[in-house]
């Protein structure tokens, strides 16, 4: 006798919301509806050709580690890599340099795994920075981030304590440890690598301070072994999608179906009713803004946190139970954008050209006037480094508020001020304006509202993810097992790999599988 499969609804075509669906549809048990509200899949990977010669990435660039990941699997299943790995400012980065400058044993190893050698660190007077100091105080940096940071006590420390004065407190001590003296030019000089070096940790966890985040958590996120920054070949990050888009039956997916309610009745939420056994648990109504509607038994919400934010008190109903509703609100999501210069001809010399600007003056703090908060906006963008499938295009990251403010300027004043930049640090004025200009706008796509918040904020439980992963229950009962109605997967509310594209696969598959087991037990 055939059986009739219940529906399952995903919000969201990302990488989270596809690997859900390949996930359900392999399992045969259920008949899957993704609703995607762009024209297009992949949400915050987004592979763009035709701006160079070679294909970039607007979103997520690189594979944060490879063992264990089903994304590097699914890329090197298909011969999706690039043959190299790509290499970057971040102060963790890894390339070669020659050891033998350095005195100490220790710090001749640590540089010799860790350093970026041809990157030019510069200052605004555009001085560049000998490179003994700044892999120095990047060494410093790391130190510091180890003792003070990742190798603390959890339970001997504070849930309001944050990150940016452990740090800076950590730093002070390795500066006094070397014998760094207070006041002299070399002091204030390995703070500015140092300031640097936040600004880089800031991008990756999408923060607009290290202030803002918690130091109790802040060793929740946990690195997959193997390359930290493996790159994809011509096909980008889409080209993996493509890959799981094959598993997904044809006619799946409805773009440009932007959801804009669910409704999940019966729920416990509604206290006091009594379960009942029912087999018509088709109970989920999904609402689009272009006024369809779809019946369901199940929802996957894969939306980012930040679209969760900006609709939590229309978007479900009835409102989501307590605990899930203070983990949205707690939960940051910031703002990370990239900017891409492509020029006629590079107008650097070597291949391993990068530009890291240590800006002098402080970041903006909120009793500035808005001209002058204007101004410091740019010191929220750290560098320039070439695009790794592009030789003649630089590629510039900002973050936080300064991101926030970019998007409010056009790709010729952004391209303009970048050349200002450039020309100051470099100390030339004969650095030529780019032929094209692009700089996304994650926080204006009013579906994702920012780019990701890979931290949690002081005052936090702890607990948030954790309330999240867990399922909303009907007040129904399918043969005698409650019906989980309502799930959430996306990178967010992945434990440890948060903010990446493997943790955003895991979760969509984990998600997959509570819907899978319980098809099998109520069966
Ligand atoms: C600039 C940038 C750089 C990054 N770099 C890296 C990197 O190098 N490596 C890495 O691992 N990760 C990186 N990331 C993070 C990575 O891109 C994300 O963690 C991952 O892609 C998130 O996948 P997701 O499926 O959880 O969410 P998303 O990709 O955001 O998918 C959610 C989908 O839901 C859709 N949606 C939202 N609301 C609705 C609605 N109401 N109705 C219908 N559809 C809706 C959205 O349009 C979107 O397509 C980066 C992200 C950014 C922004």
């Amino acid at each position: 006798m055939a059986t009739t499969r219940r529906k399952v609804v995903i919000v969201g075509a990302g990488i989270a919301g596809l690997s859900a669906g390949v996930e359900l549809s392999r399992s045969g048990q259920y008949e899957v509806i993704i609703l995607e509200a762009m024209s297009t899949f992949g949400g915050r990977i987004q592979t763009l050709k035709g701006f160079g010669s070679h294909a970039i990435e607007l979103g997520a660039n690189w594979l944060h580690g490879t063992k264990g990941s089903p994304v590097y699997e699914l890329a090197k299943k298909h011969d999706l890599l690039s043959m190299s790995d790509g290499s970057s400012s971040s102060c963790s980065s890894s390339s070669s340099i020659s050891s033998s400058i350095f005195d100490d044993n220790e710090d001749a190893k640590w540089y010799k795994n860790n350093s970026a050698e041809e990157n030019q660190y510069r200052t605004e007077a555009g001085e560049c920075m000998n490179t003994k100091l700044v892999l120095q105080a990047k060494k410093m940096f790391a130190d510091a981030m180890d003792k003070n940071v990742d190798s603390i006590h959890v339970s001997e420390v504070d849930m309001d304590q944050n990150t940016g004065d452990a740090l800076a407190q950590g730093f002070a001590e390795e500066l006094k440890h070397r014998g760094i003296v207070n006041d002299t030019k070399e002091y204030h000089q390995y703070w500015l690598i140092y300031k640097h070096c936040c600004s880089m940790e800031c991008l990756d966890i999408g923060s607009n301070t290290l202030r803002d985040a918690q130091l109790k958590s802040y060793d929740n996120y946990k690195e997959l072994e193997g390359g930290y920054y493996t790159t994809l070949g011509e096909e980008g990050y889409q080209g993996v999608l493509e890959k799981l888009l094959e598993d997904i039956p044809e006619g799946s997916i409805l773009y440009n179906t932007p959801v804009e309610r669910i409704q999940y009745a019966d729920c416990n939420t509604r206290n006091g009713s009594v379960p009942q056994d029912d087999d018509d648990d088709a109970v989920v109504t999904v609402t689009c803004e272009d006024g369809r509607t779809f019946r369901c038994s199940h929802v996957i919400m894969t939306a980012s946190v930040g679209f969760l934010k900006e609709n939590l008190e229309t978007f479900f109903r009835p409102p989501l139970p307590e605990d899930k509703l203070s983990a949205i609100r707690t939960l940051p999501y910031g703002n990370v954008n990239k900017i891409f210069l492509k020029y006629k001809r590079p107008f650097w010399n070597s291949s391993d050209f990068g530009l890291q600007v240590l800006w002098d003056a402080p970041l903006p703090t909120k009793e500035e006037s808005e001209e002058e908060e204007k101004e410091k906006f740019y010191r929220m963008l750290p560098g320039f480094d070439i695009e790794d499938r592009n030789d003649d295009i630089l590629v510039g990251w900002t973050y936080g508020r300064g991101a926030d403010y970019m998007e409010t300027l056009t790709d010729e004043e952004i391209g303009q001020r970048c050349t200002a930049i450039l020309r100051k640090f470099l100390n030339d004025p004969s650095i030529p304006e780019p032929e094209k200009v692009l700089c996304t706008r994650w926080k204006g796509n009013r579906y994702q509202r920012g780019a990701y918040g890979a931290f949690l904020p002081v005052q936090a439980l702890g607990k948030e993810i954790e309330g999240i992963q867990r399922p909303v229950y009907s007040n129904r009962t399918r043969h005698g097992q409650k019906v989980p109605v309502l799930l959430f997967a996306g990178e967010a509310f992945h434990k440890t790999y948060f903010s990446t594209t493997h943790g955003a696969m895991v979760s969509g598959m984990d998600q997959a599988k509570v819907l899978i087991n319980f098809s099998l037990v109520s069966k």
